[in-house]
């Protein structure tokens, strides 16, 4: 039976790169793209556009009738008037990250040494590129736990939230995380705060706990080193010496916060992936670049197409178990860039930039070798 892949362009650039990025993966999957079925719907301000809702019931069921979830970006100037709970992010993507349970996310942040100029790093900090996972849980913590209010009045008024972690929800965070950095560097880092939190003292035990049985169960190339590390250090390191990192492993907060750090070492938004996995449904995911719709550039043909390219190969990691195709990807994409290609956020000044259809096209001839 073929697999469904629920395609959501979106708005702005969304239907640029989403376009370019249909095209290689039908090339990718080659034989196989016969056992794929694409089928697209709208969402975010062009949902709104057309039926009031950026969420339409019909994009929702398509979603839960699908294996997948390849997401484009959406928002920009026209519906920013709206109330919030309309607006096309907190009205599409919210609603989706909830029904679908999506409990881990994970964002690549990769530097490769030709673009080390792009980082606002100083050269010699990234000589050696940057090559992170960021596996951040994203249903717990202290953004949702409970109680959280405010209450009284005058000097006395205050204002509090709970941290609050489950054995289980660690466990399945570390499980994401453990299994993703058997086929990585092998290395992973936990972010916590255990020398003040109680909930990081548990979250620490459980990490810890968790990685001797993984490693009890692994063939020997497949065992991974866990690290311990304080939030306020991996803020330094990531900094000092990016290339020191493997796999971060983070609760909601710290990975909020961290994987926004670890992100700008990319150089660009346009080159930067995400997956979000659900708890409810085994292999189903939501697959999207970290950037928005850049109203700027939208409607130009320059949008670097790499970020939402490295969802489609995440999405084929994730959800389908085709990790090698999704390896071809990434090599044609590093082939690409070693070889010169730019798009205008990757190019340094005087450098000569190429359109989106263009960047697709020199990734794409690099599939085939
Ligand atoms: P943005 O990420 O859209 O743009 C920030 C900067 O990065 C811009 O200069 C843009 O040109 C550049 N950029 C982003 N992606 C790029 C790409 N692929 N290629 C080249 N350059 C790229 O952020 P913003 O300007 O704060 O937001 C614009 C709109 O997008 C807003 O409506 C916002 O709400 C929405 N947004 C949506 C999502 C989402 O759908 N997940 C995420 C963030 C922002």
């Amino acid at each position: 039976m073929a697999r469904q892949i629920a395609v959501l362009a979106g708005d702005g650039i969304g239907p640029e790169v989403m376009q370019v990025t249909l095209n290689l993966l039908q090339k990718a999957l080659g034989d196989r793209s016969s056992e794929f079925s694409f089928q697209e719907a709208l969402v975010g301000g062009a949902a709104i556009d057309a039926t009031g809702s950026p969420l339409p019931p019909e994009t929702l069921k398509l979603c839960e009738q699908s294996d997948a979830i390849l997401f484009g970006s959406v928002g920009g100037p026209r519906w920013e008037h709206l109330p919030p709970e309309r607006q096309p992010e907190r009205g599409a993507l919210l609603p989706l990250r909830k029904h679908f349970q999506l409990f881990a996310n994970l964002r690549p942040v990769t530097l490769y040494p030709e673009l080390a100029a792009s980082s606002p790093l100083r050269a010699d900090l990234v000589r050696d590129g940057v090559d992170i996972l960021v596996v951040r849980e994203l249903t717990g913590g202290i953004y949702f736990g409970q109680p959280k209010g405010r209450e009284g009045s005058g000097p006395d008024e205050k204002g509090y939230d709970t941290m609050v972690y489950h054995r289980h929800e660690i466990e399945r965070i570390c499980e994401v995380a453990f299994t993703a950095a058997a086929e990585r560097k092998r290395l992973v880092t936990s972010i916590d705060k255990a020398n003040v939190l109680t909930t990081m003292v548990l979250w620490r035990e459980v990490v810890t706990e968790y990685a001797e049985r993984f490693n009890q169960n692994q063939a020997a190339d497949k065992r991974v080193e866990l690290s311990h590390m304080y939030v306020d250090n991996a803020a330094m390191q990531l900094i000092l010496k990016p290339s020191r990192f493997d796999v971060l492993l983070c609760g909601n907060m710290f990975g909020d916060i961290l994987s926004d750090e670890a992100s700008v070492l990319g150089g660009s938004l346009g080159m930067l992936a995400s997956a979000s996995l659900s708890s409810g449904r085994k292999g189903f995911g939501l697959y999207e670049p970290s950037g928005g719709t850049a109203p700027d550039i939208a409607g130009k043909g320059i949008a670097n197409p790499i970020a939402q390219i490295l969802s489609a190969a995440l999405m084929l990691r994730y959800s389908f178990g085709l990790g090698e195709i999704g390896n071809r990807i990434d090599n044609a994409i590093r082939a690409a860039i070693t070889a010169g290609a730019r798009t205008g956020d990757i190019a340094l000044p005087g450098e000569e930039s190429i359109s989106t259809l263009e960047m697709a096209a020199e990734i794409s001839r690099r599939l085939d070798s």
